[in-house]
C-alpha cells in the first residue's frame, strides 16, 4: 500500500522557560485509505504530530512527506496552499466561527478558495444536507448541540473534498452517545469514500473504533495494533448521510 503520511525520525523540541523534547523520533506510515487512531495520555505529543502531520507547525529534524511530497521549510503561503488542497481538519473545541451561521461556516474553505458566493453557498447546502442539517443551516453554532456543531465541522471540513482528514480529539467535548455517532460518521467517510482519517484520542473507547491503533508514549511510537474486529455500533446511522 502506498504511504500517504510518512514520518521519518521526526523531532521536536519546544522551547519554553524549559526545553521540552516531545517528539523523540517518529516513525510511521499511513497508507492511502486507512483509518487510524492515535493513542496516548495527555501531554504525550498527540496534537504536536497532528500539527505537524497538516503543516499546521514545524519539525526540528527528520523528514515529513506528504503524498510523496517533502514538507519541510515551506512557506505559510505554500503550506496553506498544501492544507487546502488535502487535508480536513476536524477539533475537539469545533473551531466554528461564532458570528457566522451553519452554512457560511461550511463556505468558508471554498471562499479561501475563490469560489463564487453562490456555488459555495449551493455546495455548502448540498453537505449540510448530506450530514442530516439542512435544517440548521441558518442556525448560529451557539443555538447548535454538541453533536450537531461537530457535524457542521465536518460539513467543513469535507467541502474542499480533502483526500485526507486530521481529527484531534474530535469527540473530546460530546457525550458518550454522540461520540459513537461521530466516530460512526468518519468511518464511514472512510469506508464509502476512500478518505484517509487519522484521530488523535486519549480514549481507548474511541480509538477501538478505528482500524488501527498507533500508541505514542515517551515522545516515540509504541505498539501498533490492527483492530479489525471493533465493535458495531448500537446506533443505527442510516439517517447521517442521505
Ligand atoms: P497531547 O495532545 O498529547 O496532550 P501536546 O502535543 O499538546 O500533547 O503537548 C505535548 C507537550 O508539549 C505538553 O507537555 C505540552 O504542555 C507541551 N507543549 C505543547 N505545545 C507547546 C508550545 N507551543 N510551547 C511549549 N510547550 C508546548
Ligand atoms: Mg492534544
Amino acid at each position: 500500500m502506498e504511504s500517504v503520511l510518512t514520518l521519518r525520525d521526526v523531532n521536536k523540541t519546544y522551547h519554553g522557560a524549559q526545553p521540552l523534547h516531545v517528539l523523540k523520533g517518529i516513525n510511521l506510515d499511513i497508507c492511502r485509505g486507512e483509518f487510524v487512531s492515535i493513542m496516548g495520555s495527555s501531554g504525550s505529543g498527540k496534537s504536536t504530530l497532528l500539527n505537524i502531520l497538516g503543516i499546521l507547525d514545524n519539525y526540528d529534524s527528520g523528514e515529513y512527506r506528504l503524498g510523496g511530497q517533502l514538507i519541510w521549510n515551506l512557506s505559510e503561503r505554500r503550506a496553506a496552499e498544501y492544507r487546502n488542497r488535502m487535508i480536513g481538519f476536524i477539533f475537539q473545541s469545533f473551531n466554528l466561527i461564532s458570528f457566522k451561521t451553519a452554512v457560511e461556516n461550511v463556505e468558508l474553505p471554498l471562499f479561501y478558495q475563490g469560489v463564487s458566493r453562490r456555488k459555495r453557498h449551493q455546495m455548502a447546502m448540498e453537505y449540510l444536507d448530506r450530514l442530516g442539517l439542512a435544517q440548521w443551516a441558518g442556525h448560529y453554532p451557539n443555538e447548535l448541540s454538541g453533536g450537531q456543531k461537530q457535524r457542521v465541522a465536518i460539513a467543513r471540513a469535507l467541502i474542499t473534498q480533502p483526500q485526507i482528514i486530521l481529527a484531534d480529539e474530535p469527540t473530546g467535548a460530546l457525550d458518550s452517545r454522540t461520540s459513537v455517532e461521530v466516530m460512526q460518521l468518519l468511518k464511514q467517510l472512510n469506508e464509502e469514500q476512500g478518505i484517509t482519517i487519522v484521530v488523535v484520542t486519549h480514549e481507548s473507547g474511541v480509538a477501538n473504533e478505528t482500524n488501527k491503533i498507533v500508541h505514542i508514549k515517551d515522545g516515540l511510537i509504541g505498539s501498533i495494533e490492527e483492530n479489525n474486529d471493533h465493535h458495531a455500533s448500537p446506533f443505527g446511522m442510516g439517517g447521517v448521510m442521505k
